[in-house]
């Protein structure tokens, strides 16, 4: 498609798409009485406007249920997470029986790696991408250090060649296969935080449990962003939160992915009463019973609230459909691409998008490398209230949504820009 850089064409756009009164479901924020231009769903996704009512749902059975909120009516807490798995599933590419929705992500990642690495003497070692999210490197560390293991070397880390700022499937690839005889797991991103690729996670994980390896991604970047088949691809297991492109509420309630092929097996993990088989469960019995699928991962009593924030956000995405929101978003941030590029040729290409071009390794997230004055620049965009967010040292990320942002939103990037 060819674009340009006219307000009319933007508005045209957005009068031809077929998700445009998605955007009237949410709360855009607003400052000084000025509505922003938010694009930065990357990090924290906009409130959708239901949310508010089906909190107060919630706050009225507890105040006027008490305990008994747990068991009474169709809507009882008890059978809460029902209402998240069948979209979750949909959006993820799983089977419902084959996604969870519990604790938060890092919590998860530690969880999901007591059940899905585990280290021999000859095969121990980790791989992921280099530069991964602190989050996931902190996790990987100490998880291996409280195995009694060495992370220098156990650690296996894939980092872009010289000069260039993206990975090379085939360089993945290819560390695999030097470490088929050691390596147990591979666990990366499924998109980079900072660069905004999108990994090939078909072929790394053939790739590594053809060697004899499991794999698990971390989706955080991913879910409610780029079409998934987590169950199809074959993947081991996945972790996500909801709070980013899924907008369930800051901090809000994470979700796993545990693949089928693993129901029926007696996997190690670290237990609590909530995964316990369910028709037996408040019989409160000694010795651990699981209940099949990804529910046995459970720890602790649902977060009712926080599930029910998630339970209204996914009902929007669900019924924009993940296909329709992919197809608007290649649009959006080719757009978005463009305008970029526009400004570029008239200003000695002081921006370097790093995010490959191809809409298959990229999401909706463009990242900005500003070599010279980059912290300046983010800021003045902030004063013209486009909103997006600047990680260290020197990458703006600029993130349109296709649930709430417009092409009129990428047109005033430019603008502002200019
Ligand atoms: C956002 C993000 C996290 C955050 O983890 P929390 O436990 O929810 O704080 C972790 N990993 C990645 C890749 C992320 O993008």
């Amino acid at each position: 498609m060819t674009y340009q850089n006219t307000l009319q064409f933007a508005q045209n756009l957005d009068q031809e798409d077929t998700l445009k009164e998605f955007k009237n479901l949410f709360h855009l924020p607003v400052h000084e009485g000025k509505q922003q231009i938010y694009l930065c769903g990357n990090s924290l996704g906009l409130q959708p406007k239901s949310v508010r009512q089906i909190l107060d749902n919630e706050l009225d059975k507890w105040q006027n249920l008490g305990v008994e909120g747990w068991f009474e009516g169709e809507d009882n807490w008890i059978n809460y997470l029902q209402h998240l798995k069948e979209p979750l599933g949909r959006i993820v590419g799983a089977k419902p029986s084959e996604v969870t929705v519990m604790n938060n992500l890092t919590v998860n990642l530690h969880l999901m790696m007591v059940s899905f690495y585990q280290p021999t003497p000859k095969r121990y070692k980790i791989l992921t991408e280099g530069g991964a999210f602190p989050s996931d490197q902190y996790a990987l560390e100490t998880h291996l250090k409280f195995r009694g293991i060495n992370p220098d070397e156990a650690l296996i880390e894939v980092f872009p060649r010289e000069g260039e700022f993206t990975l090379r499937t085939e360089d993945i690839l290819q560390k695999i296969k030097e470490n088929k005889d050691s390596l147990a797991l591979v666990m990366m991103g499924g998109i980079n935080y900072y660069s905004g690729q999108v990994f090939d996670m078909k072929t790394i994980t053939q790739k590594a449990q053809s060697v004899g390896a499991k794999v698990g991604f971390d989706l955080a970047h991913c879910v409610g962003n780029i079409s998934l088949n987590l169950h199809d691809w074959n993947v081991d297991f996945a972790v996500w939160c909801s709070y980013k492109y899924l907008n369930s509420g800051m901090g809000g309630v994470s979700g796993i992915f545990v693949h089928k092929k693993h129901h029926q097996a007696d996997l190690q993990r670290l237990a609590g009463w909530w995964g316990y088989d369910e028709a037996t469960r408040f019989k409160m019995q000694k010795g651990f019973v699981p209940m099949r699928g990804a529910d046995g991962w459970q720890l602790s009593t649902p977060t009712i609230l926080a599930m029910a924030c998630h339970r209204a956000a996914l009902e929007i995405t669900d019924k924009a459909g993940i296909e329709n929101l992919r197809k608007k978003s290649i649009k959006l941030t080719e757009y978005l691409r463009f305008i970029l590029e526009e400004f570029n040729q008239k200003n000695e290409n002081i921006l370097n998008i790093i995010t490959p071009k191809n809409p298959e390794e990229s999401g909706c997230q463009l990242s900005i490398l500003v070599e010279k004055n980059g912290k300046e620049l983010f800021d003045k965009l902030i004063r013209n209230r486009i909103i997006g967010d600047w990680r260290e040292p020197n990458v703006i990320r600029l993130s349109p949504v296709p649930l709430y942002n417009t092409f009129e939103d990428i047109f005033r990037v430019g603008e502002a820009l200019g």
